[in-house]
């Protein structure tokens, strides 16, 4: 006899167990099943997020930044050290125990919320019936009210370089790395690449990342992506554009083993050797196994739940969110469709403006953006101005000794509305949510530069590019 539920969530990452908790909450009667394990073997809450993305990545990336200033930087402020070190297997024990703490966190929140967790493989069936293949190989029937698909995604694998989880890795591997590779590879210099290629960077490897496309970071604003590209440079992080990789094999024996790496670029073909390689070209939707025949769920050409804008995916009572749908694959993405759909299926408006969201790549400088890029809107055709401050002066920024960087705002050029604000500088990840506001009450430039920002901040990059907007920028020249 299958058990009955109101709601039914498959997959606790960070959709799942929003929407969980949220319809929790709302008084309904909720479970989530989740089929991931963590590194000790035991069941592990919050997906690819909490045990093997977002929150393991930062520790790595705190860590790192903590050694590289420590080595480089420190001295500008009179302060020394004698041979500092890095002790990898620590760094990553303390990685470990964030995760735990997290992933064991999602565990507390599920039970004060009465949330029932059940852990394994779940497939959904016609009519919102869910069977769950246990760990310990018990299968149990749930039966839902609605159904709401939050199964993520997972890495993409090239055919010519298959992951071993030693030598050729994802991100699972790359971030349990028990010693500095001398010489690390990475293939795609997108999210993934530029922040685990950092952190590996920062302590040491020598950092070579394969892109195949001729362009560097083309999503962000092109000023931001150029800077970026200087910088990286800069820190040693080899970035070859329009790198077509046709072969990886592990060759060597023992502890001699390497990753031969064949691409080819305008230059003709070439040989990499080196220590480690990470594959990071992207994630796709974890899709497989998880429906049934006939349950009438759609998949698009790119193995996406297909989804209408209220995250229903057109079958009576079955939603999908996150990861697995269309829309960027980000955590907080993922966030707000779980609360959006559970307050949708308890009767209240919910809604995700997915033009509003914002994006963050963890490196250093930091960079950040919300709305629409200058070639965007050049593409579009939309009049804009655009206004921008360097961080080099910003009196915080050069206190901090991090002047990198700067802020522009774009506004309409008619009506003066805020259409996006992109940043590269210290703690911009922090900053970029003062051009979420903006863009979500509808506010215009002139409504950010009338706002008193403190002093002395980084935020008054902000003030200062917005003041730029309409050339009134009182520190430095319009
Ligand atoms: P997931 O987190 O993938 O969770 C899905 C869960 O469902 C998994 O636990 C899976 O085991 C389970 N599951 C799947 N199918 C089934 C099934 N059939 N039965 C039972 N359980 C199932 N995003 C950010 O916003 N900020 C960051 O800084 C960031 N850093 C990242 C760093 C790395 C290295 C990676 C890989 C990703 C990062 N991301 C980041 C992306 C972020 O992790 C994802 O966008 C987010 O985890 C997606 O959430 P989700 O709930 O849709 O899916
Ligand atoms: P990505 O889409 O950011 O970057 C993949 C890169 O690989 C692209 O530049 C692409 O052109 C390149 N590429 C694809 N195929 C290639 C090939 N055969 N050879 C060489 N280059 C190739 O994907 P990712 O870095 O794997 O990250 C996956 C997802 O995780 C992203 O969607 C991202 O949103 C999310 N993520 C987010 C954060 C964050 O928010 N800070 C951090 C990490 C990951």
């Amino acid at each position: 006899m299958a058990e009955q539920f109101d709601v039914v969530v498959i997959g606790a990452g960070p959709a799942g167990y929003h929407a969980a908790i949220r319809a929790a909450q709302l008084g309904l009667k909720t479970a989530c099943i989740d089929a991931a394990l963590g590194k000790d073997g035991k069941p592990a809450l919050g997906g690819t997020c909490l045990r093997v993305g977002c929150i393991p990545s930062k520790a790595l990336l705190d860590s790192s930044h903590q050694y590289h200033n420590l080595v480089h930087s420190f001295e500008q402020h009179g302060i020394s050290v004698k041979d500092a070190k890095i002790d990898v297997p620590k760094m990553i024990a303390r990685k470990d125990g964030i995760v735990k703490q997290f992933t064991g966190g999602i565990a507390m929140l599920f039970k004060a919320n009465k949330v029932t967790p059940y852990y394994g493989f779940a497939t959904l069936h016609p009519n919102r019936v869910v069977k769950v293949k246990q760990h310990d190989g018990a299968e149990v029937e749930l039966a839902a009210g609605n159904v709401i698909i939050a199964a993520g995604s997972e890495s993409i694998e090239l055919p010519f370089a298959k992951f071993d989880g030693e030598y050729i890795v994802d991100n699972v591997g790359a971030l349990d790395f028990t010693e500095v590779p001398k010489r690390l590879a990475v293939i795609g210099a997108g999210v993934i690449g530029l922040e685990l290629g950092s952190v590996w960077r920062r302590l040491g490897a020598e950092v070579t990342i394969l892109e195949a496309l001729p362009e560097f970071l083309p999503a962000a604003d092109a000023e931001v992506s150029r800077l970026a590209a200087r910088e990286f440079k800069k820190q040693g992080l080899d970035i070859q554009l329009g790198a077509k990789v046709s072969k990886a094999e592990v060759t060597g024996k023992g502890k001699k083993k390497e990753v031969t790496i064949t691409y080819a670029d305008k230059d003709g073909e070439k040989t990499l050797v080196v220590d480690r390689l990470l594959v990071a070209v992207g994630r796709r939707a974890a899709t497989r196994g998880l429906l049934a025949e006939g349950t009438g769920v759609q998949l698009n050409e790119r193995g996406q739940i297909v989804v209408d804008e209220h995250c229903h995916t057109g079958v009576d009572g079955v939603w999908a969110i996150g990861d697995c749908v269309r829309g960027p694959m980000l955590a907080h993405k993922g966030f707000e469709e779980g609360i959006a759909v559970a307050e949708l299926i308890a009767g209240l408006p919910g809604h995700v403006n997915l033009e509003t969201i914002p994006y963050v790549i963890y490196t250093s400088p930091e960079i950040a953006w919300v709305g629409k890029t200058e070639q965007q809107l050049k593409a579009e055709g939309v009049p804009y101005k655009a206004g921008s401050f360097p961080f080099a002066a910003v009196g915080r920024a050069v206190a901090m000794a991090e002047p990198v960087g700067f802020v522009k705002v774009l506004a309409h050029a008619e009506t003066d509305r805020v259409l996006g604000l992109h940043l590269i500088g210290p703690n911009v990840s922090e900053l970029v949510h003062e051009g979420v506001l903006t863009m979500e009450f509808h506010g215009s430039a002139d409504d950010l530069a009338r706002i008193c920002h403190a002093h002395p901040s980084l935020s008054e990059a902000i003030h200062d590019a917005a003041m730029a907007v309409d050339k009134r920028s009182i520190h430095k020249a319009n």
